[in-house]
């Protein structure tokens, strides 16, 4: 947005580096304007130098302006969103009575036997019997109020890969507090109120752990007549993108990279129930010397490194991510000041090697491009240094794969240390598919099946995945494609190898691109069960959750209903009927009506 303020069509730019929302490369700007021009785009190959101090005071006027209209929308929200009565069943939840509620929860289906039974076994059971039932059950016992029983569905635990046929899960405070199989002879848990889920599927709700759902779209603005790269967000496409993503599945999502302040903003808003969307963990400004506005900072000593990263952990984030433009040494001591602040780190590296970061304690490493020249050897090492020379030819992005043996000494010593420090990786195998089928994006995802975007956004997508291929002829999309099935396979070693692996998008919204994620992962050598514990369980233990991901006792009641059995096919995730998400019910139906202006 705010293009249409530019006073220029036609910008030249020098870009180190590219972009949250995808990979960040010294390339042409795809960006474009309201209208659809492009934002053109001339590439400088040498590297950008301009002082920070413009970039952060813009930084922080625009970060103001994002949180107030952040919270200033919340009252629209709000008021919008009243018809689906969002309650916070979030803070309620109580941890230490689950067994409390379980003990009670026996105790009076013990009691209430002949009631439950009655209006179970009998599908045909109508709201009266159920009212009547629950009337008993009330005045019988104050044990079960506020519970609800999810039955008649088949529930998938992914990662026992478990199948329950006639499941049900009972649902109190937003917590799975018990879960079972019906028996013809048995009666079904009381509950306060029943849904039967009419022979559905249910499993854990979808975790996306790379999802930029604050970031604005990428885009160039003029700022103190400088043309100035920009990601700041903007609530409406914020809010947009959360419902979207939600209606997706995605009831839990991480964000790499944003404004820290924004984040914070919106996990407020949606812990409070005023926002839709998943819940938010999240990390900051991306550490990076290319200057973004509402998307990096590059601190130039010590002091200032300590003291961004204690602001980034004021407003909540869980990790700091370095990325692909810092030094070795920056590399390290952003580790290192990241684990004295008590904080996790996450990066996005190119020349600097996977295998130093994880040789200095990086928790976290994502995208499908271990770039770096180190982990080749011989030949294919300074054939691939001499590609690397000109900074501005980005055809790095697939030839790393062409060049690679995954059975050298190197990449074998990083499969093992990665495994050995259990070092989390999100491939996001999705985007080189993106960058290597760039001319091809809208018949692949035609803007009639987008609605996941933001009608803002719904363009201007494609034109920064179609960026690093700026250049490149019909020879060099061909080796790109080519080059696909070793990043499949990149994924296969490292899961072969015991590397935690989660599913992430690397967009704003989850959309199709997760779904696309799952496809990829499957092809890489996966079955679908593995798949989609790596969607759930694989997704918590990424961002270090422990109360979700798995519908155990306990465990946040974040579940999808689905009609057909995602085991079988995973496009099934086309067809998710409900999204409950800490125990809140959304229909698919609803969450997207309210998409439509
Ligand atoms: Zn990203």
């Amino acid at each position: 947005m705010n293009m249409h303020q530019l006073s220029v069509r036609h910008i030249t730019v020098t870009v180190r580096a590219v972009t949250a929302t995808a990979l960040i490369y010294t390339t042409t700007l795809g960006a474009q304007s309201l209208d659809g021009t492009p934002l053109s785009a001339a590439i400088e190959p040498h590297r950008h130098n301009t002082s920070h101090s413009a970039t952060n005071s813009a930084t922080n006027s625009a970060t103001n302006s994002t949180t107030n209209n952040a919270v200033n929308s919340t009252d629209h929200i709000q008021a919008s969103n009243a018809k689906n009565n969002v309650k916070n069943n979030v803070t309620s939840g109580t941890k230490n009575s689950v067994a409390n509620r379980m003990v009670n929860s026996v105790a009076s289906n013990e009691a209430q036997n002949v009631v439950a039974n009655n209006v179970v076994a009998n599908n045909e059971a109508n709201n009266v019997a159920k009212d009547v039932a629950k009337d008993v059950v009330q005045h019988s016992t104050h044990h079960n109020r506020g519970t609800v029983l999810y039955h008649n569905a088949t529930v998938i635990h992914p990662a026992t890969e478990q199948k329950i046929t006639d499941g049900w899960l009972l649902v109190q405070n937003g917590n799975i507090v018990a879960h079972g199989q019906q028996r013809p002879a048995q009666p079904l848990p009381a509950a306060d109120r029943y849904e039967d889920l009419q022979d559905q599927f249910v499993m854990p709700g979808l975790i996306d752990v790379h999802l930029h759902l604050t970031a604005g779209p990428f885009r160039v603005e003029m700022v103190n007549g400088a043309p100035t790269m920009t990601l700041k967000g903007d609530a409406e496409i914020t809010k947009y993108h959360a419902i979207s993503s939600l209606a997706y599945g995605i009831t839990t999502a991480f964000s790499p990279a944003g404004e820290p302040q924004a984040n914070a903003a919106y996990a407020k808003a949606q812990q409070q129930g005023q926002w839709l969307g998943p819940e938010l963990f999240y990390a900051g400004y991306v550490f990076d010397p290319t200057p973004i506005v509402g998307g990096s900072v590059y601190p130039s000593d010590p002091a200032q490194w300590q003291a961004e990263i204690a602001r980034q952990k004021a407003q909540g984030v869980r990790a700091i991510k370095l990325y692909g433009g810092l030094t070795a040494d920056e590399v390290a001591h952003g580790i290192a000041a990241a684990k004295a602040a008590g904080l996790q780190t996450i990066a996005h590296l190119d020349q600097v090697s996977w295998q130093f970061a994880a040789d200095q304690g990086i928790d976290m490493l994502t995208h499908a491009l271990p770039t770096s020249a180190e982990l080749l050897s011989g030949k294919a090492r300074s054939a691939y240094q001499a590609l690397r020379q000109n900074p501005a030819n980005q055809r790095f992005i697939y030839q790393w794969f062409a060049y690679v043996d995954y059975d050298s000494q190197a990449m074998q010593q990083l499969f093992k240390t990665l495994a050995k420090q259990q070092t989390r990786l999100d491939l996001t195998l999705h985007v080189n598919e993106l960058f290597y089928f760039a001319r091809e994006l809208e018949q692949r995802y035609p803007d009639s099946q987008m609605w996941s975007f933001h009608p803002q956004s719904r363009k201007s997508w494609r034109g920064l995945m179609a960026a690093p291929s700026y250049d490149w002829k019909a020879e060099d999309f061909r080796l790109a494609q080519q080059q696909m099935p070793k990043v499949l396979e990149l994924f296969k070693r490292l899961y072969d190898a015991g590397v935690p692996l989660a599913i992430g998008t690397d967009l704003n919204t989850s959309g199709p691109f997760y779904l696309r994620e799952l496809e990829l992962t499957k092809a890489a050598g996966l079955t679908n069960w593995q798949v989609l514990t790596l969607a759930t369980q694989g997704g918590a233990r990424h961002i270090g959750l422990t109360d979700r991901g798995q519908l155990t006792l306990g465990s946040r009641a974040d579940f999808i209903v689905l009609q057909q059995d995602p085991t079988i096919d995973l496009q099934a995730l086309t067809q998710i009927s409900t999204v409950v998400q800490a125990g809140q019910a959304h229909q698919v139906s609803a969450l997207r009506a309210a998409l439509t202006p």
